[in-house]
């Protein structure tokens, strides 16, 4: 395992292993990619065109090694196509939602300022309008228009011109809160994602192209974002669903003989709980695996005589590119447990308040060190810093203690993130905008415990004096400035004062008391 510590290895460039697999691994004529909706689809010899032409014209562009590529898109087949053809050409690429509002895209873009941004016919009015707007978008490439012409008219790079020695390159940029403030670029290297790549092997995810998987985990997310290219890597078959809907949900499962089902907590409850599921044959799935957020114990065991197989749970950050803890197939996570460390990299718990690592059991904060973890977040040499101890292991913000049997299990969480069915809310962002409304003085948002969401973002808002302000009326502003996961679901409650620490820190755990 020692080398597995260190990196990937695989001393080939990304966009060198992932041509050779499909080039010479690849059946060509079967289905990489389908879309359940728009039966649009790609088969493993039109990825490889596809990639190759996008490179060509990437390159053709004035993309080089280092510039960074967006992408504004729901999934679909072609989203993994620009995605390669960064790996192929050594450029870097920055999914975002494809539902952000502008204000929101452009808050993640001004980090990156990417010069090139790939679009869909619902984003462009955005993106242009973004374009406009800043000075680094050169060109806008919409997939269901001048993309076309580039699959058309390109012949494609050949494999002398794919990129070598790129490890500690940023292969992609992926946004999070990390453990305070407002989202961040998060940078994955190619040598983190393929250190990543281990547990998509046996005994961890036995992915090859026999397993079938439904693509509905957003691209823009580390969860999607690996599960997408890894999929491909082993050749399996992607069903797509952009949006969930709980009858395409269940009619993929069974239309498809979905082998294998990634989940989060929200998908877990529906699963477990919705009366429509008794209509479908599952019996095809043999694999279940729930990450991005804490899964309840009843709805495990539920899901476990449903479809009557084990159902492991998964735990990790963008910052650490994807899992870190999981168990072999074959074992089951603990009811409430979120897996064991995977052997290629060390877990500690340390006492929040001394950082010195705790004894056997003890509760505090998981710290992981690992190839996998992250470069940094972009241009923001403080917040790095400070995540990362002297010794090389990064705070995750979780707190947790590892069983005897070496299964770690989350508590608690130190940070300030709000998980809304898997998504990351920042406070932060949230109170920034609150504080923003003349009838607002201060504010401070905090997730709320729910059973199908996981937690819902709840405001705590202090009003001027002597104004006419309604809950509705602050839903409402905060609707206007973001998109539907980071709204006030979970209400808003007027109060006096915010209750704030000797140096101004919010003070979390007397809000979540006033909840209760
Ligand atoms: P993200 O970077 O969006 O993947 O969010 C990472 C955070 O999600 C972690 O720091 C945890 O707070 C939470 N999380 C992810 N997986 C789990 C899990 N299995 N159990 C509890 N919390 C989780």
């Amino acid at each position: 395992m020692q080398s597995l510590k260190q990196n990937g290895s695989d001393s080939r460039s990304l966009g060198k292993i992932y041509y050779d697999v499909l080039k010479n691994e690849a059946d060509p004529n079967k289905i990489a990619l389908i879309d359940k909706v728009t039966k649009n689809r790609l088969s493993y010899g039109e990825l490889l065109d596809q990639c190759l032409k996008v490179g060509e014209e990437l390159k053709a562009l004035g993309v080089t090694k280092g510039d960074l590529v967006g992408i504004v898109s729901g999934n679909r087949p072609e989203y993994f196509v620009p995605v390669l053809a960064c790996f192929f050409i050594g450029a870097t690429v920055h999914p975002i939602n494809g539902i952000y509002l502008l204000r929101e895209l452009k808050a993640a873009f001004d980090i990156s300022k990417p010069k090139i941004i790939f679009a869909t016919e619902e984003s462009l009015n955005k993106v242009q309008q973004l374009q406009a707007d800043t000075d680094y978008i050169a060109n806008i490439i919409n997939f269901d228009g001048n993309y076309l012409s580039i699959i058309r008219d390109r012949s494609g790079l050949s494999r002398d011109e794919i990129v070598e020695n790129c490890d500690n390159d940023a292969a992609v940029i992926l946004s999070s809160s990390g453990t305070t403030g407002l989202p961040k670029g998060v940078v994955l290297t190619q040598n983190n994602i393929k250190c990543s790549f281990n547990y998509l092997k046996y005994p961890y995810v036995d992915l090859n192209p026999d397993n079938v998987l439904i693509g509905m985990m957003p691209n823009f997310h580390v969860y999607g974002f690996l599960l997408g290219i890894g999929n491909i890597l082993r050749l399996s078959l992607t069903v797509i669903l952009q949006k969930f809907q709980p009858n395409q949900y269940c009619e993929i499962i069974e239309e498809y003989n979905v082998t294998t089902l990634h989940i989060v907590p929200s998908i877990g409850v529906f699963l477990a709980k919705h009366p429509i599921v008794e209509n479908y044959d599952f019996s095809s799935v043999k694999d279940i695996l729930c990450g991005a957020a804490p899964l309840g114990a009843e709805v495990q065991s539920v899901l476990e005589q449903r479809f009557n197989c084990k159902m492991r749970q998964m735990y990790g950050l963008t910052e650490t590119c994807g899992v870190i803890t999981l168990v072999p197939m074959g074992e089951e996570s603990k009811i409430g447990g979120a897996g064991k460390p995977l052997p290629w990299l060390d877990i500690k718990i340390i006492d929040i308040d001394t950082k010195e690592e705790m004894a056997q059991g003890g509760i505090g904060e998981v710290c992981v060190k690992t190839a996998q973890n992250i470069k940094g977040y972009l241009n923001k040499e403080e917040e790095t810093k400070s995540m990362y101890l002297e010794d090389g292991f990064l705070c995750t913000g979780d707190i947790g203690y590892l069983d005897d049997d070496g299964e770690l299990f989350i508590v608690d969480r130190l940070k300030e993130l709000i998980k809304y069915k898997g998504f990351q809310v920042s406070p932060s962002e949230l109170e920034d905008i609150l504080n923003s409304h003349e009838y607002i003085v201060d504010s401070a948002v905090i997730g709320i415990p729910d059973e199908r969401a996981g937690e819902l973002p709840m405001a705590f808002v202090v009003k001027r004096e002597n104004v006419d302000l309604s809950e509705e009326a602050v839903k409402e502003f905060v609707a206007h400035h973001v998109s539907l996961h980071k709204q006030l679901h979970g209400g808003v409650k007027f109060i006096g004062e915010i209750p704030k620490g000797p140096t101004g820190k919010i003070l979390w755990k007397e809000l979540r008391e006033l909840t209760k």
